[in-house]
């Protein structure tokens, strides 16, 4: 294990330290030797492993070999466009790697690594040190560990950042689109008129629906817990799936996320027995988030199950729900808008880590930490991709949600700025990614300014 140096005063001939040969970090350290800076590039694999990753290659994927929709008319294939537009090496690497997917980019896993490691180890401008990280340096450096970062690198950001901005776990809660709501069955409302008084849409049952939704649950299939995520179970008191509640008893859904306290059903002139609340999820309020309903049940069960509440009969799911083990930071308290902490100016943080989720999301917050590293190494005023670019949507969400409810997210629609004007729903997403790709040119044009990407 060991800690790599920290000095004063870099110079601008001074390596710029990578730490993560991941998805992140491969991306981050392009973006600065490209620009013709030195970088060191810290993997620990293969000395120390992870709990997933099998090999010591550079940007292994971990998973699914895809790289998810490949139209710009969505949003992850905006995202995608828009790297290439930066001189994504991931994205170029993944192309050149390509399997048949249908409208999906998906790769053959070991040829992108390879064609990754293949451009880093022609690069003069970049040297990889293959050694675990446990400390900060002091000079520009860019953290790109993920969501499986070391249990001694994750002990030094919980002694800077403190226990509550560091998670362990990612609980994602199913997210559904507001126009496949039977709106007429659900009722406006705040927990005793809190806040306007009607923040929340609220999907009332009774005690017979109540009961039936339970014994759905508990007979439910489920996605089993990995073996390195049952290790430290502690962690999921705070965040505990529905299921596992509606087995602690068959009221403690009722004394939880479902309680119906406070709420009246104007439909009824009384307190329903629960309640099942959506909080908006979305600027344009297009999406509503099932709150507290974090689960490890199967896809198609909770398609099923969460189609049994009132209101929710023809939903569609944005996003499904899930728990895993991801380490992540509190982006909103803790990040500014370059993806530098507040606390340590000079250190950003890009993948995962960040407080994005997915392999393209991580990969495009590695680019843009590269680019920022170098408009500050080399003394030049950082300036962000505006909000309505996939790219800036991403750091919009990382910055501007609010803390107390911050989750890591795919990139979607629903995190760039309400449309100005009425498109129809199916010309949408073309309309958002042509200004998208306008807008970011500008930026690039302005960025360009500064330095060459
Ligand atoms: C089990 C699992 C499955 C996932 N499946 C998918 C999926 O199918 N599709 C999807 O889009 N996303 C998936 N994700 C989410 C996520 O997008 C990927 O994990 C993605 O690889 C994150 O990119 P990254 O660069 O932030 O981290 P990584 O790609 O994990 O890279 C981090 C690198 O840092 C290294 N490292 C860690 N600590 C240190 C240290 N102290 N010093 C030096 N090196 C260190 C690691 O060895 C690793 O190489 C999954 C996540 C997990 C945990």
């Amino acid at each position: 294990m060991t800690e790599i140096p920290e000095w004063e005063n870099q110079t601008h001939t001074d390596p710029i330290h990578v730490v993560g040969a991941g998805l992140a970090g491969c991306e981050a350290a392009w973006q600065l030797a490209e620009a013709g800076l030195s970088v060191r590039l810290f993997e620990m694999r293969p000395g120390r492993r992870t709990p997933v990753h099998t090999t010591d290659g550079f940007a292994e994927l971990v998973c699914s070999n895809s790289l998810r929709g490949d139209s710009p008319g969505n949003a992850v294939g905006l995202l995608k466009k828009e790297m290439e537009h930066l001189g994504s090496l991931i994205i170029k690497s993944a192309r050149e790697t390509a399997v048949p997917a249908g409208g999906a980019l998906a790769v053959d896993r070991t040829l992108f690594s390879e064609r990754v490691g293949e451009k880093f180890s022609s690069h003069p401008l970049i040297t990889v040190e293959r050694m675990e990280v446990v400390g900060f340096p002091k000079g520009p450096a860019i953290v790109a560990t993920g969501p499986l970062t070391s249990p001694a690198l994750h002990a030094t950001f919980q002694a800077l950042l403190g226990e509550q901005a560091l998670s362990f776990f990612d609980a994602v809660a199913p997210v559904v689109a507001t126009d496949s709501l039977v709106h007429d069955r659900l009722f406006r409302a705040s927990r005793y008129d809190k806040g306007d008084g009607a923040d929340y849409l609220n999907a009332p049952l009774n005690r017979e629906q109540y009961e039936a939704f339970i014994d759905e649950l508990l007979a439910a299939e489920r996605v089993d817990f990995r073996q390195f995520e049952q290790e430290d179970t502690s962690f999921f008191e705070g965040c505990l799936p529905i299921e596992v509640m509606a087995e602690r008893g068959r009221d403690t859904l009722r004394f939880g996320p479902m309680k119906p306290v406070g709420l009246i059903d104007p439909a009824t002139g009384s307190r329903p027995w629960a309640v099942v609340q959506l909080r908006q999820d979305d600027l344009a309020a297009d999406h509503w988030n099932l709150v507290g309903f974090q689960t490890k049940l199967t896809y198609s069960e909770q398609k099923r199950i969460f189609q049994t509440i009132p209101g929710l009969e023809h939903v569609e799911f944005v996003r499904l729900g899930s728990i895993h083990r991801n380490t992540f930071i509190c982006a909103p308290e803790l990040l500014d808008n370059s993806l530098q902490m507040k606390k340590r100016p000079g250190l950003f943080l890009a993948g995962q880590l960040s407080g994005v989720e997915g392999y393209v999301e991580s990969a495009a917050m590695g680019l843009l930490a590269g680019i920022n590293a170098v408009q500050l190494a080399t003394d030049k005023v950082i300036t962000v991709p505006p909000p309505a670019t996939a790219f800036g949507a991403l750091i919009h969400h990382l910055t501007e949600s609010e803390p107390a409810h911050f989750q890591p997210s795919n990139i979607n629609f629903g995190l760039f700025p309400p449309l100005q004007k009425k498109i129809k729903k199916r010309d949408r997403g073309k309309f958002r990614s042509d200004q998208a790709l306008t807008l970011l040119e500008e930026w690039k044009i302005k960025v360009n300014q500064d330095f060459a990407i």
